[in-house]
């Protein structure tokens, strides 16, 4: 017993560094975002000058709002450094943090450990700060991430409160800079006054990743997390292809971590596209029961086929001329006559709309205008048993 348990809290795992893989680690570098970073510098240049700038980053999930706000502040503070300028870089989650009084202790927390968490309003909590900025010399960089939270729950008035003091075009000594982090358009939901102190033009939209931009994210990742040549460049494919429906990293990365998760409880030293479709289905599956019931028996033979292919070659991509030999030699286990090429291509059409596969054209490389089938939501073993069990 004690044997079982010690082999495996010590057997080897693909993974080198797990926390590569958490949610709010940032690498060094952001692909993709380069450009955005930029932008961002160029709206914050007179922060150096002790002048407060505002900006809103907006954008679906997934597209690396937080990651780009922490690496522009740690970037902006280290750099103001060397000028002998102190910025103070608070980042406030204001889903967890969605009333004044929570955001404010939040701020306070970071010149003080142990800011009690109660006891004082927000207009005193709003002395202090302008206390603790004034002793150590500082200005303040402070992102409200998610902050259609706070808004939605105590309305602008503690951005009104923040930015009141700095006038944009005015040197201060202290000046409080923030940065409103937002998958909504939040400048609507400011009041006019509030409004006032925010430009409209320091609006950063980031847009979803395209596929071959979440290719180079979960590379990039590959290379922080797992061990050399454990991951293969099929399952780095596939799960660029199953995210980039959402345009999410961070989906992308989830699945890069339950697909390494996969390939260590089978004890293998490499992650292939079946591990990637495991990882997929316990993060969610569109594959179920009912759905592979609404399909005739042919169909059921074609995906079974599929599933098959995938299964043996090991890969995320079959093609149809494969498939369709598989097919003829699968009908006639079931005792099927195997029909003509175009009926089996409508299956195809039929199985893809049913939501069971993707289908897209092979690259350069192969002749004719062959179709890739990738099985991106299931295990090819898992779909595998279960069509054997609906077709006997
Ligand atoms: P958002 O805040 O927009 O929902 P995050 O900034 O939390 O998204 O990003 C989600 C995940 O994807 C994080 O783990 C982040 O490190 C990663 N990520 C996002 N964009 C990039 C990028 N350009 N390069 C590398 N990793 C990224
Ligand atoms: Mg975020």
């Amino acid at each position: 017993m004690r044997d079982i348990i010690e082999d495996e809290l010590f057997s080897s795992s693909v993974i080198k560094d797990l926390h590569a893989l958490d949610f709010d680690y940032v690498p060094e570098e952001l692909p993709h975002r380069a450009e955005q970073l930029r932008k961002l510098a160029q709206m914050f240049k007179p922060v150096l000058n002790n002048i407060a700038q505002n900006a809103v980053i907006r954008g679906p999930v997934g597209t690396g709002k937080t990651a780009i706000a922490k690496k522009f502040c740690d970037s902006l503070v280290n750099i103001a450094r060397k000028q002998g300028k102190i910025i103070e870089y608070v980042h406030i989650n204001c889903r967890k943090r969605s009333t004044d009084a929570m955001a404010m202790i939040g701020i306070l927390t970071h010149f003080d450990q142990r800011f009690p968490d109660r006891g004082f309003s927000v207009q005193e909590m709003l002395q202090i700060l302008h206390k603790q900025l004034k002793r150590r010399e500082a200005q303040m960089l402070l992102v409200l991430d998610e902050a259609d939270a706070l808004l939605k729950k105590s309305g602008s008035n503690l951005i009104y409160n923040l930015t009141r003091f700095t006038d944009e075009t005015i040197k201060t000594d202290n000046p409080i800079s923030i940065i409103m982090v937002s998958q909504k358009d939040v400048l609507s939901e400011l009041d006019s006054s509030t409004l006032s102190t925010f430009k409209r033009s320091n609006t950063l939209v980031l847009d979803k990743y395209a596929r071959d931009e979440l290719c180079d994210i979960v590379t990039q990742r590959v290379g922080l997390a797992f061990h050399n040549d454990t991951v293969s460049s099929d399952s780095v494919d596939l799960i660029a292809d199953i995210a980039s429906e959402f345009g999410d990293a961070r989906f992308a990365i989830e699945l890069l971590w339950k697909a390494g998760m996969a390939a260590d409880q089978q004890h293998v030293q490499l992650v292939v596209p079946e591990h990637v479709r495991a990882a997929k289905a316990e993060t969610y599956s569109i594959v179920t029961e009912t759905k592979l019931q609404n399909l005739g028996k042919h169909q059921l033979i074609a995906l079974l086929s599929i599933a098959k292919r995938l299964k043996k070659d090991g890969t995320a991509y079959a093609n149809t001329g494969d498939v369709e030999k598989t097919y003829a030699i699968t009908c006639e286990e079931y005792s099927e006559e195997p029909r003509a090429h175009t009926m089996f291509w409508n299956y195809l059409k039929e199985i893809e709309n049913a939501g069971f596969i993707t289908m897209k054209l092979s690259g350069k490389g192969q002749l004719g205008t062959t179709q890739l089938i990738s099985l991106p939501d299931v295990p090819a073993e898992v779909l595998k048993g279960k069509l054997e069990g609906l077709l006997r």
